[in-house]
């Protein structure tokens, strides 16, 4: 590297994929440089619920959910218009923001010895050999690029995602609810279906409630492309979000927003890409959010990169290969499922299956997230 250090591997993003992998290999003592473009801790647009799959990784990593304040979620409520359905979830799901988890990982990672540099945006990376350009005077190059940078494209690396869903444009604001509202939704996840969309509710650490939507860019425009007219009218449609909502105090002072979440893409390397670049998290698979299992595939797609380089180094054609015959069908299934609830009639029927046979529910869901066996190999490795 030009700026005299010698890291094996550099991390590009700082979410928790990236935190994930810097995590595993500082702690094999390899030399981990992870650059995150935020100098400090932010809030993200996401629902915020933590799978057992991401838990699992999570304690494997060494962070306390319990210690963190994260709440505990055993049963989903699925609201459509006026009716309303409750199943147990198969597992206790945890929630928790998003920022404090992202830099609980991040704090985690560098206790373990890895360099962490914070508000620096990496502008480009290059192949053969592999460089990163971080717009100042050094080029960084490495073994190995680890890149994580979320939903964002770096220039010399971009994704090709055509063909997947990105009309969708994603929300999130947290609120402090009234004590009687809070009290109803306590251990909870509350899935709200409207036309051409979705909401979450449910609350995280210090009883709070994160909001989180989807909706069509389309409605978004027919509102006159405005938060409060957009939840107005999902209010109209969804009265228990209204009364949720009557009276609580929101604590930002505009909802968060993402456009074009290309929901559905899987990376599918080129011929010629180069080895020692590794994709994680949403570079290498975007699930659709109602499944709640972004963050799973994250934190595995992490831990498996970094196990991969510690077996076989620079053989990222590897790690691609498993990380796609890992996730492709939960994904393919979790778009399906997507395209299905965003519509009446598919909507009504969903609502339908969970209070006639939740069971059959609970198995559909389970197949949308990562194996156990995908987790325990990535784990043992
Ligand atoms: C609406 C919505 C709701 C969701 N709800 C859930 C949920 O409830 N549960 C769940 O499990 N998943 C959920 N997800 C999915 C989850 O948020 C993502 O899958 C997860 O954040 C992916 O993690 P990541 O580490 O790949 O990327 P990110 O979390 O996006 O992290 C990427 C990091 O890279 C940094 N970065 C970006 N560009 C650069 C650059 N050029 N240089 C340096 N740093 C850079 C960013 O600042 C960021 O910190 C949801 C997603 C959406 C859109």
């Amino acid at each position: 590297m030009s700026d005299g250090s010698k890291e094996n591997v550099v991390i590009v993003g700082g979410g928790p994929a990236g935190a994930a992998a810097a995590c595993i290999l500082a702690e094999a003592k390899r030399a981990v440089l992870l650059i995150e473009r935020d100098a400090v801790p932010r809030h993200k647009v996401c629902g915020e619920f933590l799978s057992i799959e991401a838990q699992t990784y999570l304690a494997h990593l060494g962070i306390d959910l319990d210690g963190l304040g994260a709440s505990r979620i055993s049963r989903l409520r699925l609201i459509r218009k006026r009716q309303q359905t409750e199943i147990d979830l198969p597992f206790v799901a945890r929630g928790l923001s998003r920022r404090t988890l992202d830099e609980a990982l991040l704090l985690q990672a560098q206790s373990r010895g890895a360099r962490l540099i914070r508000g620096r945006m990496v502008r480009s990376i290059s192949a053969d050999p592999l460089q990163i350009d971080t717009g100042s005077y050094d080029q960084i190059s490495a073994e190995a690029v680890f890149l994580a940078t979320g939903k964002h494209d770096v220039r010399g690396m971009k994704r090709i995602s055509t063909g997947t869903m990105n009309d969708l444009i994603g929300f999130k604001l947290h609120y402090r609810l009234t004590e009687p509202q809070q009290q109803a939704l306590y251990g909870a996840t509350e899935v709200l279906l409207f036309s051409g969309g979705y909401a979450g509710l449910q609350i995280v650490e210090q009883d709070i409630a994160n909001l989180c939507l989807v909706a069509s860019r389309q409605r978004f425009e027919q509102v006159g492309k405005n938060w409060d007219a957009l939840l107005d009218w999902i209010e109209g449609e969804c009265p228990h979000l209204a009364e949720r909502l009557r009276d609580a105090e929101p604590l930002f002072e505009r909802p968060l927003s993402i456009f074009q979440i290309p929901y559905g893409f899987l990376h599918e390397p080129e011929p010629d890409e180069p080895q020692g670049l590794f994709r994680l998290g949403d570079q290498v698979g975007v699930i659709p959010s109602f499944t709640g299992e972004g963050l799973s595939i994250a934190l595995h797609s992490g831990c498996l990169a970094a196990s991969t380089f510690l077996a076989h180094g620079r053989a990222s054609s590897l790690f691609h290969r498993r990380i796609r015959s890992d996730i492709h069908l939960s994904l393919r299934l979790a778009s399906v499922l997507n395209r299905i609830v965003r519509h009446g009639a598919g909507q009504q029927a969903v609502l339908q299956v969970c209070s006639i046979w939740p069971a059959a529910m609970r198995h559909l869901t389970t197949l949308t997230r990562v194996q156990e066996a995908s987790v325990s190999r990535a784990l043992a490795s």
